[in-house]
């Protein structure tokens, strides 16, 4: 215990100081802490104010596939029916975790998984086969002096639809027609089962000390300590920057830098090393 404690003080200072990360060596310790709930009643006030950042904006999705490589990958012939099977068994495995959800790739109507409960959040649910990762991560992260807060996991595709409804019907009142106000709509909320936060796999996770000075979600969270441990460490935890700059053609969504998903640890060491996305991994890998 007293060698965590000095851990977090010295990493702490470390963060406080001219560095502009934090402090890597985070092993040591991702016991539970207590400390992960925050007092700051913004902070509270989560999803009240997604809407409005979290856009899933979805303008050129026709493009998604220009630009990727094809490259598939060919069954090596040297390598024997049993790893091949292995092989199989193991990408039909992790099939779940890289499923691509996107406005080309909603998810059906009665899409469900099993959650739990993201520790230190009243009501922050996650796929539970991925939550240990996540609070893996966000615990070390605070080891490291770098305290995340998570603005939002899932969202059920029903919840997503109510989101979507209330969007439209702030257009209608304005005097759009249904349809027009639908696109409108479209551009600020994700429509329903489209959203990656209703496959249970996405979380936005932002700085605490920068969220308590912020509204809103905003790409300028990409100039603090916080952001700089994410970029470093997500993959090891299996996580990716999903909407990534200079791929919003192929995402068909704005750059987020709060935006992470899990895809599992080799996915993400391969797409975070090769600053692709999961549209282009999942074309390569096909
Ligand atoms: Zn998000």
């Amino acid at each position: 215990m007293r060698k965590k404690l000095f851990a977090v003080t010295l990493s702490l200072a470390l963060c406080t100081g001219l560095l502009a990360g934090c402090m890597s060596d985070s092993s040591s310790s991702s016991s539970s802490s207590s400390s992960m709930q925050s007092s700051s009643t913004m902070m509270d006030d989560v999803e009240s104010g997604m809407s409005k950042v979290e856009s899933d904006i979805q303008s050129g999705m026709s493009d998604m596939m220009d630009g990727s490589s094809s490259t598939s990958h060919s069954s090596s012939s040297e390598m024997s029916t049993s790893k091949a099977a292995a092989a199989a068994a193991a990408l039909e495995d992790s099939a779940w975790a890289t499923r691509l959800v996107n406005e080309a790739n909603p998810l059906p109507e009665d899409f469900s998984i099993k959650t739990v409960m993201i520790e230190g959040y009243e009501n922050r649910p996650f796929d539970a086969r991925a939550a240990d990762a996540l609070e893996e991560m966000l615990a070390d992260a605070e080891t490291a002096g770098c305290k995340l807060y998570l603005v939002s996991a899932y969202r059920s595709v029903e919840r997503q639809r109510n989101l979507f409804a209330r969007k439209t019907q702030s257009f209608v009142n304005e005097g759009f027609p249904q349809e027009e106000a639908e696109k409108q709509a479209a551009q600020w909320v994700a429509r329903p089962g489209t959203s990656e936060h209703n496959l249970g796999l996405a979380a936005d996770i932002v700085s605490a000390n920068w969220y308590s000075n912020h509204d809103d979600l905003t790409a300028d969270f990409e100039n603090t300590p916080e952001f700089e441990w994410l970029q470093a460490h997500c993959a090891e935890y299996g996580f990716i920057l999903r909407y990534p700059k200079g791929k919003e053609s192929v995402t068909g969504i704005t750059y987020e830098p709060w935006h992470y998903r899990y895809v599992g640890k080799d996915a993400a060491a391969q797409i975070m090393a090769e600053g692709i996305t999961l549209e282009e991994y999942t074309q390569q890998n096909a």
